[in-house]
């Protein structure tokens, strides 16, 4: 720490991003990215007359990729803002809406960056337990006189909950703000974005990251009404007014309008996860149900650490969260049909020679 750093963000404990091997030793299950390649609609996109062009600033308000999102989901450019990553969308949403009086309440055990936002503005973190099943306890959350942010699957138990349950917050939570990460809702759950016509209170948070292969794009955005688009603009062009650049932009929008392409990577996905939530089932795993991109998996013979290191030492990358009621579990990203027997494979050596 330099002598120079304010007072305010001394004891601010940022967010830990899973490990990014930058050699490719490992088959890499810990990050939530997807096996597949982007759309080859984005690679034709990113041509060198396009490179070129990197001489000029992007479009500030990334209009044509904003209108392909806007038609995706029936709702209208002006209730979509484009970000560099979700995370960038989510530090505008707080920096816009919260502070000492207007705090945000979410799951205790959530999307690590949550508490770390609340930090880095200033206000105190609010968190509820999960139920005893690692589901979100939505009663909880309802008239607490704070905005709710909720990641829909949660992570990293991939549980989602159901829409039904989404309207609920929104409603019983007027005056106050809803927001819904859907950074995994594309594998089984259900996008809240239809609701955005019922609910004014209602932000619909969600990632290219994930289900479009572009992690390394950094795009996310948010659907909203137009006044808080609005709002979250003033914040955007108080910040950094060219977020997403220009390449992004074109890969985002290729990607969004591939839809045959998104549904087989998608498609594939959930059935891999299916395959290898039975195989693990089979070797005395714990799974919670999932609707992601990624399982929430636990064995009785050994704590989640010691599986992490096992299958580490193997060459297989999952994440452990070293936090009270996590402690049990792996995260582990559903990746092709080969990792995931590769990932089986090195879970049955791992028991069969213990060390
Ligand atoms: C991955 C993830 C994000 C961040 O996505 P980026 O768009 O890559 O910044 C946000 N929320 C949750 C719950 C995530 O898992």
């Amino acid at each position: 720490m330099s002598r120079y750093l304010i007072k305010k963000y001394k004891a601010l404990e940022p967010y830990i991003p899973g490990e990014q091997p930058q050699d490719m030793r490992y088959v890499k299950l810990n990050t939530n990215e997807s096996p597949f390649p982007p759309s080859p609609a984005v690679v034709k996109a990113l041509s060198a007359a396009e490179v070129k062009k990197l001489r000029l600033y992007s479009d500030p308000e990334a209009r044509a990729l904003t209108r392909a999102i806007a038609d995706y989901y029936g709702i209208s450019e002006a209730q979509v803002l484009c970000g560099n990553g979700s995370d960038e969308i989510l530090a505008f949403i707080y920096t816009a809406f919260s502070d000492k009086e207007n705090g945000m309440i979410y799951p205790e055990i959530s999307y690590g960056f949550y508490p770390v936002f609340s930090a880095l503005i200033g206000e105190p973190p609010c968190s509820v337990p999960l139920k005893e099943d690692y589901t979100v306890d939505v009663d909880e959350y309802l008239g607490r006189g704070k905005h709710v942010v909720i990641a829909n699957p949660n992570a990293p138990t991939g549980i989602c909950l159901s829409l039904t349950d989404i309207e609920r917050l929104a409603e019983k939570n007027a005056g106050r703000l809803v927001i819904v990460d859907e950074a995994y809702i594309d594998f089984g759950g259900e996008s809240a974005i239809p609701l955005l016509k019922k609910y004014e209170n209602l932000i619909v948070v969600q990632t290219f990251s994930k289900s479009r292969s572009l992690a390394g794009a950094r795009l996310g955005f948010c659907a909203a009404s137009e006044e808080i688009i609005a709002d979250l603009k003033k914040i955007k062009y108080s910040f950094n007014p060219y977020n997403v650049n220009r390449l992004t932009a074109l890969a985002g929008k290729a990607a969004i309008e591939d839809t045959e392409y998104f549904g087989k990577c998608v498609a594939e996905i959930i059935r891999v996860r299916e395959f290898t939530v039975e195989e693990l089932k089979k070797l005395g795993f714990t799974v919670l149900p999932s609707k992601a991109n990624f399982i929430f998996a636990g064995h009785a013979d050994k704590d989640g650490k010691r599986l992490y290191e096992e299958l580490k030492a193997r060459g297989v990358l999952v994440r452990y969260f070293d936090k009270e009621r996590l402690r049990g579990f792996v995260r582990i990203t559903i990746g092709s049909k080969k990792d995931m027997k590769t990932l089986i494979q090195t879970v049955k050596e791992g028991m069969d020679n213990p060390r």
